[in-house]
């Protein structure tokens, strides 16, 4: 495949072939021309990480990230602490895997100030900076929709997540994944697209789509061109950045997940032709 090849940046997350065990993907993914995998931490479950990863390298993909750690915010502080310590297990996880990223979802308690859900979150992030950065893992802050400030996550634009990093001293180990799902409607998104790669932060790029009526929070997302978000003119911002990294589909989908998984792979692989054509 010629690296340029709009196939060479494309990278799947296992989740989008949620019914499909963590071989399947690697084994499918790969036959479909697919060159990057994203696992998802269900992956690992009753299996060591190194071989998961080294299945995946013999394969012919690349390891690209780990989902999810994150979830900072808690009531109590030992809440916290039992956030942190299951980061630092993330962080060990994707070492062993040889996972270069891990994707953060933030976090947020419903009923506490979105203020002090961001406050928890930057010292979660500040506590395990050290260990991440001992173990060549870095961490992308994923701003969320903010249809999911209640409680998945209190960071929901690029400008917030910035602003974390900013706070932090913008160490190089802490950045920005950027799914489209969750930032297409920011009045900002170009200039902060351009402010988080100019600090050297755009680490990963997430493509789904935004389906109307989406008939499920979480589960409902869209095939790319199915939906309202502009994917190639965003695609455009990125890219005219200099961003050269892997472009990430993730799809939840309860519809999709009731395919049979080799035909639902087939429309992603023509859906990401299209847009890249
Ligand atoms: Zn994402």
């Amino acid at each position: 495949m010629s690296p340029s090849s709009p196939l060479s940046r494309l990278c799947l997350h296992t989740i989008t072939t949620k019914p499909w065990s963590t071989e399947q993907c690697i084994s499918r993914y790969a036959a479909a021309g697919v060159r990057g995998i994203t696992f998802w931490r269900y992956n690992l479950e009753g299996r060591s990480p190194e071989v998961v990863g080294r299945q995946a390298r013999e394969a012919g993909l690349e390891v690209v990230s780990l989902c999810r750690g994150g979830f900072f915010p808690g009531r109590t502080a030992a809440e916290r602490q039992h956030s942190v310590d299951d980061n630092r297990r993330c962080i060990e996880q994707a070492k062993d895997l040889g996972a270069p990223l891990i994707v953060l979802v933030c976090g947020a308690v419903p009923g506490q100030s979105l203020v002090e859900s961001r406050k928890q979150i930057a010292d979660g992030i500040a506590a395990i900076l050290p260990e991440a950065e001992a173990a060549g893992v870095k961490l992308g802050i994923e701003p969320l929709h903010p249809m999911y400030a209640d409680d998945r996550s209190a960071v929901n634009t690029l400008k917030q997540a910035n602003e974390i990093c900013d706070a932090l001293g913008s160490p190089a180990s802490l950045g920005i994944a950027a799914d489209v799902y969750h930032i297409w409607w920011d009045p900002d998104l170009e200039s902060q697209i351009h402010r988080t790669a100019q600090a050297k932060r755009l680490f990963a790029f997430h493509l789904c789509d935004w389906k109307t009526p989406t008939t499920d929070f979480l589960n409902d997302r869209g095939l790319m061109g199915e939906g309202c978000i502009p994917i190639s003119v965003i695609s455009q911002w990125v890219d005219a950045t200099g961003y050269t990294g892997m472009r990430e589909v993730e799809i939840f989908s309860n519809r999709y997940w009731s395919m049979d998984q080799s035909e639902w792979l087939s429309c992603i692989m023509k859906s990401y032709q299209e847009l890249y054509a």
